[in-house]
């Protein structure tokens, strides 16, 4: 997403902006949310028992290249990222009208507004 165009005629950037944090967001499945929460647990129990073992370099490895270098803070946090990150469906909020912009699919670049002022009046972008 470069940009998006609110019903109300604001266009949001994707860009970095102080508000960003504010403004967008992740609309998640329970179901999808246990599931990530289970391959994270997964991942985690083995990092531990390798740790534990002293083969955390080879699981580590084994389980992703990008783990090699980094300290075990900086790598749980990017299991944790990676999870995070693989479900959900973005939205963003329009700082103009507080429509909500959300994506379609998580594999799709076309969004739908709501606004949650008008209940579920809907608009395709
Ligand atoms: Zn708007």
């Amino acid at each position: 997403m470069s940009s998006l165009t609110c019903p109300c005629g604001e266009v949001i950037r994707d860009v970095a902006q102080s508000d960003s944090e504010l403004l967008s967001g992740t609309i998640v499945r329970n179901k999808d949310e246990w599931e990530a929460k289970s391959r994270l647990s997964l991942l985690l129990a083995g990092l531990c028992t390798a740790y534990k073992a002293g083969t955390h370099l080879e699981w580590l490895a084994a389980n992703g290249p990008a783990y090699s270098e980094q300290d075990l803070e900086s790598i749980i946090e990017d299991m944790i990222s990676r999870q995070s990150l693989d479900v959900g469906i973005p939205y963003r909020k329009c700082p103009a009208c507080g429509n909500l912009l959300i994506r379609k699919r998580r594999d799709s670049n076309q969004y739908i507004a709501y606004s949650p002022r008008q209940g579920d009046a809907c608009e395709d972008l």
